[in-house]
């Protein structure tokens, strides 16, 4: 089986169509895995959810997910990504409400568990490094585990013993073959790169092979940012598009 693993999509719509279209050209995916932030920062949150919805598709929530229907202060937000949320929350129609209020924190699929930001914190906690996410093999069964919420596409390895905790950049279009005992692996955000590549990131993962293989796709960013401007969305958040960052 074929799974496509997708975070931080953050209603970005144009680049969530280019990695579809991605997933699409390189022989399809039978089930997508989305880690939360589907909505949030972007111009297009009803169109992404609907986008999403029409696939085989499994979700957990993120805290921008949690934000646009209430369920955190966005006070806990940055001014920005606050105003962001707030007209986010104004987009969305009951079933989109409905969809967001459903989707758990953290699942289980496949020997994986799914969450936003760590097992642990599911909507909060940020893994960037060893330290952080040697902490959170304690906080999931499963061998392995996918995370989003930092937007930048890392892959956390534990050995047998569980004595030493690596981390890695994954690298582009080329699959890795998983020797670790767990790992714990994040595919890099859709919709808002933070790891100074603007283009989209994603990973297919091949339960048979047990590779993991990360993709960047170009999308048009230039109609993504002229959709935020329009809507007098903060600049910040659509400048950073163009960086990566
Ligand atoms: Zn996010």
């Amino acid at each position: 089986m074929r799974y496509a693993i997708l975070a931080d999509i953050h209603s970005n719509l144009a680049a969530f169509q280019a990695v579809l279209h991605d997933i699409k050209a390189r022989g399809g995916a039978d089930q997508l895995w989305c880690l939360g932030d589907i909505v949030g920062y972007g111009p297009e949150p009803h169109e992404c959810l609907e986008l999403l919805q029409g696939y085989d598709h499994l979700a957990v929530a993120g805290n921008h997910d949690w934000a646009a229907i209430g369920k955190i202060d966005t006070r806990d937000f940055n001014p920005d990504a606050a105003a962001a949320a707030r007209w986010t929350a104004q987009q969305l129609n009951a079933a989109d409400i409905n969809y967001l209020a459903s989707l758990p924190l953290t699942l289980t699929t496949d020997n994986f568990t799914l969450a936003h930001g760590s097992p642990k914190d599911p909507i909060w906690e940020y893994l960037l490094s060893s330290t952080a996410a040697r902490d959170s093999f304690h906080y999931f069964e499963t061998s392995s585990c996918l995370v989003g919420h930092s937007h930048t596409p890392l892959i956390f390895t534990l050995n047998a013993d569980e004595s030493r905790c690596l981390a890695y950049t994954l690298p582009i279009d080329k699959p890795l073959g998983i020797e670790a005992w767990r790992i714990i692996l994040n595919p890099g955000g859709v919709g808002q790169p933070r790891d100074g590549d603007p283009r989209a990131a994603y990973v297919l993962y091949d339960s048979d092979l047990r590779t993991f293989h990360h993709f960047r796709v170009s999308y048009d960013v230039k109609s993504t940012q002229r959709k935020m401007m329009a809507l007098n969305l903060p600049s910040s958040l659509s400048s950073r598009l163009s960086l990566g960052l």
